[in-house]
């Protein structure tokens, strides 16, 4: 059991209202500090914030004024989760880890830095090791973990346990993603009603990139990344939440048969299972059978929002595997996300003080 007083950076956005949500009776982290741009600090939050949530907003949380996001406000909690805007998340994050408060981001601008992990606990709970190398403070106490793009996170779920079966030798994936990953207000109506838009703007290469560092070795003081090609196409398709994915892969050595593919990830061990973590999904990649399953309505909310579905898997004609996955993009591939990072790091000691 562990008992943190927090703060959310970026709180009156779409991914810090689902912090704000996931966290209502979080039995380790307690929000105590909302921090946000000058058009809102000052206001209650409630005031401040276009709730867009389904669920009432907390009345605890709704009278909470609203600070600036500068470190000196933010003094008295352990830790803050980040969803700022990627224009002014840099500087406003190094400030805090330089004052001693960690950060647990979910902003693209640490994503790639050689001494922050990019953390997903299922896959890659070993890089928080790379916390210590960090300077960000002079003492240490302060220091920056990220979790990555919306779409690395199903991808790289689902390319786990095959990397762990087979060895990935290239991918091609082609993202379905829902509106909501644009934050709000988001797409405009005229573009994306009975529509969709085949470019999303620089997310084909983070895509490439984070899963690589995702599926790579900590050597010495940083990530020595995996090498395999990723090609990448981002759609924008007319769906609220959850991010669809088609994927076909080509494997190092490939499965003697599709039972032997299928065991790839129904046998596949979740690393971090003993830890016990609230947030953590019972099933992290969950295999569907069915030929219409996995869909964004009727599965992105599976364990919370925080299981990875694949389904579809079929031998492939060109690669050797194809398959759809599927996970919830401002849960998974953000706010919960970002929430099971601080709590593995919670239950590996990572923080210094509780409160
Ligand atoms: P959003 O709805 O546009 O929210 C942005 C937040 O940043 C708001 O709270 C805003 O406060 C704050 N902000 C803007 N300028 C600021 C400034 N100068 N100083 C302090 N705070 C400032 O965006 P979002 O969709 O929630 O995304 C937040 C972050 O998460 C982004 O970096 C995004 O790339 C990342 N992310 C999003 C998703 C997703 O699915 N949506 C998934 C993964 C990662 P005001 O309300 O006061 O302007």
């Amino acid at each position: 059991m562990h008992s943190y007083q927090i703060g959310i950076l970026g709180a009156t956005g779409a991914v810090g209202q689902k912090f704000i949500r996931l966290l209502e009776n979080h039995p380790w982290f307690t929000i105590t500090k909302l921090g946000a741009s000058t058009r809102s600090s000052g206001k209650k939050y409630k005031q401040a914030a276009h709730w867009i949530e389904k669920t009432e907003l907390p009345s605890d949380i709704a009278d909470i004024t609203v600070s600036d996001c500068r470190a000196s406000e933010f003094t008295d909690v352990g830790f803050v989760f980040s969803g700022l805007d990627s224009s002014v998340a840099g500087d406003i994050e190094q400030e805090f880890a330089a004052a001693g408060i960690p950060v647990i981001s979910n902003a693209k601008n640490y994503r790639m830095h050689d001494q922050v992990p990019l953390l997903i606990p299922e896959v890659n709970p070993d890089h928080a090791e790379l916390i210590k190398k960090q300077t960000f403070s002079s003492d240490g106490s302060g220091w920056i973990v990220t979790n990555p793009n919306c779409v690395s996170v199903p991808l790289t779920m689902s390319l786990k346990p095959l990397a762990d079966a087979f060895g990935i030798n290239s991918v091609v994936v082609t993202s379905m993603q829902s509106v909501s990953g644009a934050g709000y207000p988001g797409v405009p109506s005229l573009d994306i009603v009975a529509n969709v838009v085949p470019y999303i703007g620089g997310e084909e290469p983070k895509v490439q990139i984070e899963s690589n560092k995702l599926l790579g070795q900590i050597k010495g003081d940083t990530t020595e990344y995996s090498d395999f090609p990723i090609q990448a196409t981002a759609v924008r398709v007319p769906t609220i939440e959850g991010h669809l994915l088609s994927v076909s892969v080509k494997l190092e050595h490939p499965p003697a048969d599709m039972e032997d593919a299928k065991r790839a990830f129904t046998e596949w061990d979740n690393p971090i299972a003993d830890l016990d973590l609230p947030s953590s999904p019972e099933l992290p990649v969950r295999l569907y059978e069915e030929d219409r399953h996995p869909q964004p309505r009727l599965h992105a909310d599976r364990e919370g929002g925080m299981q990875t579905a694949v389904g579809r898997l079929r031998k492939g004609t060109v690669m050797d595997l194809g398959y759809v996955t599927m996970a919830h993009n401002t849960i998974r591939g953000a706010a919960g996300g970002a929430i099971l990072n601080g709590e593995l790091l919670a239950a590996k000691g990572y923080f210094r003080q509780e409160s």
